[in-house]
């Protein structure tokens, strides 16, 4: 195969196109995400069977249990575990995050952070297990599974079983359908409570909402899932719409908006719908599309939908990683029954599993690389943008980039205060990651004279997508109740 390079630019650039096959070579960093990782007691390691580390039954697990289990699994894994907390709950509870990862404690330069949040809904309980069982899984698997251990050599995995325990606390197993404990502890639904791009979202920010925005500004997540109950399908940016132009200020204007199942589609529509994907078609059921209310009209093709398709909302956390942070967060709903009776979580475990680790691995698709200026500096917050995708993400300070796409051929446009822009083309594959470094050349003139200022680079907002409004539906007699998910 010919993986030439090519450039798209007149003047000298150092653009590598390569395969796969290139670490990061900037040597030993820290992670910088300036997070405390907990304690760990020499004692708890010596009391575990070695063998087997710490017992995780089928069962729901409170705050302490929690707590314990985790303190237990960072003290026997100490090399593949970092336990930390990102924060705390109203009533004071902290925000538990894990790692699981060949180096727990430091990013690797040029390798993907991921993440998994559930119980964002205190009562929606199936994620917080899972999560606990998907951790157990990475660990003891680590030795004997070459494709776990591919996994963990080559991306650091962030867990959070619990953003709302406060709500979770008073929750009740066995209740479906409720929305008690859905909320913090101040009657916030956590899951509204983000900025978002769409409409201004006027709600209180929460202590909740506030440490995963300050967790997610610090590292660089390149994928995420939130984990949701009430409903089995994998849904995709956008959750929200632009106001309606269509719309002059009737209570029936606004009463259709919140309805309408209308597709909010994003830049990278393709991409999130083939991760949505991932997701549904390694799930045991997911794909099928099955309503959960017997009678409902409301089905998902392949298991996926457009979040907005679905039912608008404001505030949510998946438009917010992706348009804010540039990581591609889906919505996961894994349960019909939000806090089904715990002999079922078993079941839920086997039906999630491939789903949980084949989804996070998609990090590893399509291309990412490192922008660096020409004494191999790296350059922080330069803008990359994918030609034809209106949505600008950043490099790290490492001067690191991801961009998940599908196969095919892209414009790379990365540009950078004080420096040239540049346009690169590049193609993806289907089975290896593009490796596409870009050397960006100051702007300085020669003779001293001044700086080239390249246009602004301010992030872009996503276009309204064309004809979004020419699919409006007759959505009057099909609600979608507001609590889903
Ligand atoms: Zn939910």
């Amino acid at each position: 195969m010919n993986l030439l390079l090519r450039s798209w630019t007149t003047w000298t650039c150092n653009v590598f196109l390569l395969l796969n096959t290139i670490t990061g070579s900037f040597g030993q960093y820290s992670s910088g995400a300036g997070y405390a990782t907990d304690e760990v007691s020499t004692s708890q390691i010596e009391s575990e069977p070695l063998e087997t580390g710490p017992v995780l039954e089928f069962k729901y697990h409170d705050h302490e249990e929690m707590t314990r289990y985790l303190r237990a699994i960072s003290a026997r894994y100490p090399a593949l575990t970092a336990l930390y907390s990102i924060g705390k709950s109203v009533q004071g509870r902290d925000l538990w995050v894990m790692v699981v990862s060949a180096s727990p404690y430091e990013h690797m330069i040029g390798k993907p952070d991921v993440k998994y949040v559930a119980n964002i809904h205190g009562n929606e309980a199936v994620g917080r297990e899972l999560l606990l069982h998907l951790i157990q899984y990475l660990v003891t698997a680590y030795k004997t599974d070459s494709y776990i251990k591919w996994l963990l050599d080559n991306t650091r995995i962030h867990l959070m079983p619990s953003m709302n325990p406060d709500g979770f606390l008073i929750s009740r197993e066995g209740q479906c359908d409720t929305v008690h404990g859905r909320h913090n502890a101040r009657r916030y639904d956590l899951n509204r409570n983000f900025p978002d791009f769409f409409k201004a979202n006027t709600k209180q920010p929460q202590p909740e909402t506030e440490a995963v925005k300050e967790w997610i500004s610090k590292i660089q997540f390149v994928i995420s899932g939130s984990l949701h109950g009430g409903a089995l399908v994998a849904s995709y940016p956008f959750d929200n719409t632009p106001s309606a132009r269509i719309c002059r200020s009737s209570v029936l204007c606004s009463v259709f908006q919140s309805y309408a199942h209308t597709p909010s589609i994003s830049p990278d529509d393709d991409v999130f719908r083939h991760l949505a994907l991932v997701y549904s078609n390694n799930h045991a059921k997911m794909s099928r599309g099955v309503s959960c209310k017997s009678g409902s009209r409301s089905k998902f093709e392949k298991g996926i939908t457009n979040g907005a398709a679905w039912y608008p909302l404001t505030g949510g956390m998946q438009d917010y990683n992706y348009l804010w942070h540039g990581c591609m967060e889906i919505t996961l709903e894994i349960s019909c029954c939000k806090y089904p009776p715990a002999h079922e979580l078993n079941k839920y475990w086997q039906d999630n599993k491939e789903s949980l680790i084949k989804f996070l691995a998609e990090a590893h698709r399509g291309a990412h690389g490192f922008v660096m200026d020409v004494n191999g500096n790296p350059i922080d917050r330069a803008s990359i943008r994918v030609k034809g995708r209106d949505v600008t993400y950043h490099t790290t300070k490492y001067g690191e980039f991801w961009r998940i796409l599908l196969p095919g051929t892209y414009k790379l446009e990365v540009a950078a205060e004080g420096y040239l822009p540049q346009e690169v083309e590049f193609f993806v594959i289907e089975n290896h990651p593009t490796l596409l470094n870009v050397t960006l050349h100051s702007a300085k003139r020669i003779d001293g004279g001044p700086y080239y200022r390249p246009p602004p680079l301010l992030a872009r907002p996503p276009p309204t997508p064309s004809g979004l409004f020419s699919t409006l539906t007759n959505s009057f007699n099909s609600f979608v109740s507001n609590i889903f998910g």
